[in-house]
């Protein structure tokens, strides 16, 4: 077994869709990133390159490269689950929590853990998102931006 942690923080941006967890958040500003700033999906991938020690986001998908300007972030996290099992790991199970005053995330989560295990190849019932308030502390709790930590578990696995 082989454990990771991810964490990923970006600001809101007017004029850009929020997308969280692959799942569209409508009425909500966007997040300020070269992707579309799915800031889940950014924790989780380096939750999983961690686990494996295949490096971070970064050095996989770099925000300087223009081919991932604007990138969907889904895609990228099929493309890390795929570096993963490339390496012989299989998915345990993956947790996050999402740290946010706005939106209100409970009527998405079940969305976007469907959403996410698609994107992972695995069972909803290996994918867990809890959203979180700040209780109004500092710039996450003034409603600047969206906070995210992520942990992912690995086994060993011959067969993929
Ligand atoms: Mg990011």
């Amino acid at each position: 077994m082989r454990i990771g942690f991810g964490y990923d923080s970006h600001v809101f941006e007017d004029g850009k869709p929020l997308v969280l967890g692959g799942v569209l958040i409508p009425d909500c500003a966007g997040l300020k990133a070269h992707s579309d700033g799915d800031v889940l999906i950014h924790a989780i991938i380096d939750a999983l390159f961690g686990a494996a020690a295949l490096g971070d986001i970064g050095s996989h998908f770099p925000d300087t490269d223009e081919k991932w300007r604007g990138a969907d972030s889904g895609e990228l996290l099929r493309a890390a689950v795929y570096e993963v099992r490339g390496a012989g790991y299989a998915i345990e199970n993956v947790d996050a929590t999402v740290i946010c005053e706005r939106p209100k995330l409970r009527p998405f989560v079940d969305l976007m853990r469907s959403t996410l295990a698609g994107f992972m190849g695995v069972g909803i019932g290996r994918v867990a998102v809890k959203g979180k308030t700040n209780e109004k502390m500092d710039d996450v709790g003034a409603g600047k931006g969206i906070v995210v930590h992520a942990v992912a578990l690995l086994r060993e696995s011959k067969a993929e």
